[in-house]
């Protein structure tokens, strides 16, 4: 019999009742160190003082309008964004996917409004934008798209790190590549800064617009903002989601005034996306976030958590290769299925999210404490000490 949840994922059997700080804590008081921050959303930590507080107060004062009227919080997390970064306008969207359908959408009705018959769209293999029709159709993966066809037509995908296939896929059809900064899903793979730079030369030359899918990499994760800032250059479109509502579901789309022409009345809506509920979060999240001694932390304490993830894998060669990524956003790669790492993990009370490409993922809330940081290397360092004699 199909169980009263649709049966797509695959659970672990823990249960938790509630959150503090890095902490999930089950019902009979079993607390496990959450290196995953629900896939890079709680930001802040579970039940931040902060966010609980203007969550709260929100609630009690206005939950819901439709964005047939003004929305004070709405413009204050729009200034906000596009103050802090390259764009002029946003769309506030529920999740990442939905930001993705709207950054193929206006990608598209740019070049449509030009009238040039530009509908391709360029992205990279292991991307993941999210499960819509054009989330999955952009990411082209087998395990994604088998079954839901036919697909969104118009997507082509270029194999990651490929120069040539890139140069030989981009052509007088593009109207945009889409790229995640750091690929999350896929095993915290970063983007060197000279291929941004060089995709924002190609993009120049060739007219396409520039889309970054900042929606797991951005938002204080790498210590800036945004990830693309490392590399100097800046995209015509951002996708935003998980870390932006720090666990109460918010994202957005952000864009040049150029890349958004297209975007008129009528064009795109939503009903529930940048609800004063969902903003009133958002604006608590930048407040704290968007802040240079915040993201000077941030990085200070990628430092040190990188350095004791080298320890472990120096430690334990037959279980790890190797530790990748940037910030508080970090991949250890290992030699058996990552599946088996992140059990072990439970088992002392550790938590960290399985990728592809055999790597285990470390997002933790980005106000993790130096303490957390070696308590949780400590805990991984006895799984993989059990997966040894095991
Ligand atoms: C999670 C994710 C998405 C999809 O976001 P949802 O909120 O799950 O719809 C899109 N892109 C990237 C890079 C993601 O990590």
């Amino acid at each position: 019999m199909i169980p009263s949840i649709l049966p797509t994922y695959s659970r672990a059997p823990m249960q938790f009742v509630k959150g503090e700080g890095c902490w999930l804590i089950e019902a009979d008081g079993r607390r496990f160190l959450d290196m995953g921050a629900g896939i890079a959303v709680n930001v802040l930590g579970h039940a931040n003082p902060e966010l609980t507080a203007a969550l709260t107060k929100q609630a009690e004062t206005l939950w819901h309008v439709s964005n047939l009227y003004q929305i004070d919080q709405q413009q204050e997390l729009a200034d906000r964004l596009t103050e802090a970064t390259f764009a002029d306008t946003v769309f506030f969207t529920n999740s990442g996917t939905e930001a993705c359908e709207l950054a193929v959408k206006m990608a598209r009705k740019y070049w449509s409004d030009k009238g040039e018959d530009r509908v391709e769209i360029v992205a990279f293999t292991g991307a993941f934008h999210g499960r819509s029709s054009a989330a999955i159709a952009a990411s082209g993966a087998e395990k994604m798209v088998k079954g839901f066809g036919p697909l969104l037509p118009g997507f082509i995908q270029v194999p990651f790190a490929d120069h040539d296939a890139l140069r030989a896929a981009v052509s007088d059809k593009t109207c945009a590549i889409i790229i995640e900064p750091i690929q999350g899903e896929g095993g915290i793979v970063n983007v060197p800064d000279q291929c941004l730079k060089g995709l924002r030369d190609l993009c120049d030359e060739t007219g396409a617009l520039l889309i970054f899918d900042e929606v797991q990499c951005g938002v204080g994760r790498t210590g800036k903002l945004f990830a693309h800032e490392w590399a100097g250059v800046t995209p015509d479109i951002m996708m935003v989601a998980k870390g932006i509502g720090g666990g109460f579901p918010l994202g957005a789309v952000l864009a040049t005034e150029n890349a958004a022409s297209g975007m008129v009345l009528g064009t795109h809506g939503s009903t529930y996306g940048g609800n004063p509920l969902a903003c009133a979060v958002g604006n608590a999240v930048m407040k704290t976030v968007a802040n240079d001694e915040f993201l000077d932390e941030v990085n200070r304490k990628a430092g040190l958590l990188r350095q004791k993830l080298e320890g472990l894998v120096a430690a334990h060669p037959g279980v790890f290769e190797s530790v990748r990524g940037s910030g508080l956003m970090l991949g250890v790669k290992c030699k058996i299925a990552p599946g088996e790492v992140v059990s072990a993990g439970f088992a002392e009370e550790v938590i960290v999210v399985p990728a592809a490409d055999n790597t285990i993922r470390l997002l933790p809330p980005l106000n993790i404490t130096d303490a957390e940081i070696s308590e949780a290397v400590v805990r991984l360092d006895r799984a993989a000490s059990a997966l040894k004699a095991a």
